[in-house]
């Protein structure tokens, strides 16, 4: 008997189903115990992948294990849930040996498939297991992979798939890498091998290219698989983080859109608030002089009132008034008058300290607030005020001011006392010829002292 014929024999009388496949995985033979168990008949078997027996829930994950254990042990051996041609099936034992030629090279696999006898019955629970694992795995829309220690990929679930864009043999091998985007396959290579030097889990955050030309943000993590020392090879999830990513931009840009928003309401704040202060600033001032106005004036003296009731500071008024302004006026021209005017105030102005306050108070008449100012102080002042203003040059005729001096005391205790007091002492000024200045305190006190001993 030839061996061929032998062989054929065996083949033909054995138990257990037997299934050639070829290099490429098509069926080359099927014996009748396989015609038996799975219900195809030789004829209909060969030419077909084994993926008509497999269970469709189970067939990817279990094709990627069985080639990354021949890769690694040169057979595999587990429990594969089968799909008979009548739609029933059950669970069998299988083996799978890939085969060489002469020269080494892989050139199909055989494959062996037994029932479990009466004696060890897969028990429903692992079954059930197995399923379970598998619905998992196929339907979690968290993409997963496995690879051999070489990175090539031997399963990719359908999420996986959705997330490349590729079939699940487009992700075989080398596939699952070509999708990276191009500018991220480097970085994701060298964090692979770095973490996988270390045995520590990869963690990266590629941008994926898919089918359809859209780039995608993901998630990726892929750690070992090992049996005791030995590395079996990767197992890799990948998740699409797009919509948070694009959500992050978005919220990034309008958080810049919010913050630039805001300054230029800052600035447009500022601007307003600095066109507040001049029209603050304009109501204030007397547009002919640019002293402060009498409403200004009234405002600032009512302040200083107030601290010096509170505090007991000095504080003291003058009063001003041309002298015969209108004859002025009528000589020379309004103008002229008003050209006046300007030049008096701008000597008031520069006369004064950083604390004193001068305005126009109406007319020709002009006010200077003295805080702490004593009386004495005030006086002499006053006299320094009414020298300059009869010595100024810029005038058709010499000016004189009569100046009527207050100071805060007991006659004068409060704003409207301190005004009508200080006018009543530039009344008397102008009663005494003009030019000059007076202070009814002193010329109550020269009158007391006047006076015959009681
Ligand atoms: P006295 O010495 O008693 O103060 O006499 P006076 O002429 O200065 O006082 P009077 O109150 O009779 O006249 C004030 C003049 O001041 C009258 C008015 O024409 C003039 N005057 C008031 N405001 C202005 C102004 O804004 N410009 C000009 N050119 N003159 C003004
Ligand atoms: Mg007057
Ligand atoms: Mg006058």
């Amino acid at each position: 008997m030839s061996p061929s014929s032998l062989h054929t024999q065996i083949f033909e009388n054995l138990p257990d189903a037997v299934i050639l496949t070829d290099a490429e995985g098509f069926i080359t033979a099927w014996n009748p115990a396989a015609e038996r168990l799975f219900g195809y008949s030789s004829e209909e078997a060969i030419g077909k992948t084994p993926l008509i027996i497999l269970e469709p829930a189970t067939a990817p994950q279990l094709i990627g294990q069985i080639r990354m254990a021949t890769r690694q042990h040169g057979q595999w051996q587990g429990i594969v849930c089968y799909r008979r041609k009548d739609g029933g099936g059950g669970v069998l034992q299988a083996i799978s040996i890939p085969l060489y030629d002469e020269q080494g090279v892989f050139v199909g696999r055989l494959g062996i498939g037994r029932v479990p006898g009466g004696q060890e019955p897969v028990s429903p629970d692992l079954k059930a297991a197995l399923f379970q694992l598998n619905a998992i795995t196929e339907t979690i829309p968290l993409g997963i992979f496995m690879t051999d220690p070489q990175g090539r990929c031997l399963y990719a679930n359908p999420a996986c798939q959705r997330i490349t864009g590729m079939t699940f043999e487009e992700t075989l091998n080398d596939g699952w890498a070509k999708a990276i985007h191009p500018d991220d396959r480097e970085k994701v290579t060298e964090s692979w091998s770095l973490a996988s030097q270390c045995g520590a889990v990869f963690e990266s955050e590629p941008r994926f290219v898919h089918r359809d030309g859209r780039t995608l943000h993901t998630r990726m993590c892929a750690r070992q698989i090992m049996d005791g020392d030995r590395l079996l090879g990767y197992v890799a999830t990948v998740e699409d983080i797009t919509e948070r990513k694009n959500a992050e931009a978005l919220l990034r840009e309008q958080t810049e859109q919010i913050r630039n928003f805001a300054l230029r309401m800052a600035m447009q704040n500022e601007q307003l608030e600095a066109s507040a202060r001049k029209l603050e600033n304009l109501a204030a001032t007397d547009g002919l002089t640019e002293l402060k106005n009498h409403r200004a004036f009234q405002k600032r003296l009512e302040m200083e009132a107030l601290r010096t009731e509170r505090y007991g500071a000095p504080l003291s008024l003058l009063l001003l008034d041309i002298d015969r302004f209108k004859e002025y006026n009528d000589t020379y021209g309004h103008p002229a008058g008003d050209h006046a005017l300007k030049e008096v105030a701008g000597k008031l102005a520069s006369f004064i300290r950083d604390t004193d306050f001068a305005a126009r108070y109406g007319g020709e008449e002009f006010a200077i607030i003295l805080p702490e100012t004593e009386n004495a102080g005030a006086l002499a002042l006053a006299e320094r005020v009414r020298v300059a203003v009869s010595e100024i040059v810029h005038v058709l005729r010499p000016l004189t001011v009569s100046i009527g001096v207050a100071t805060w005391s007991a006659r004068a205790c409060d704003r409207q006392s301190l005004i009508t007091r200080a006018d009543r002492a530039l009344y008397a000024a102008k009663r005494a010829g003009g030019n000059c200045v007076v202070c009814l305190d002193q010329e109550e006190t020269e009158a007391k002292q006047s006076l015959p001993p009681e």
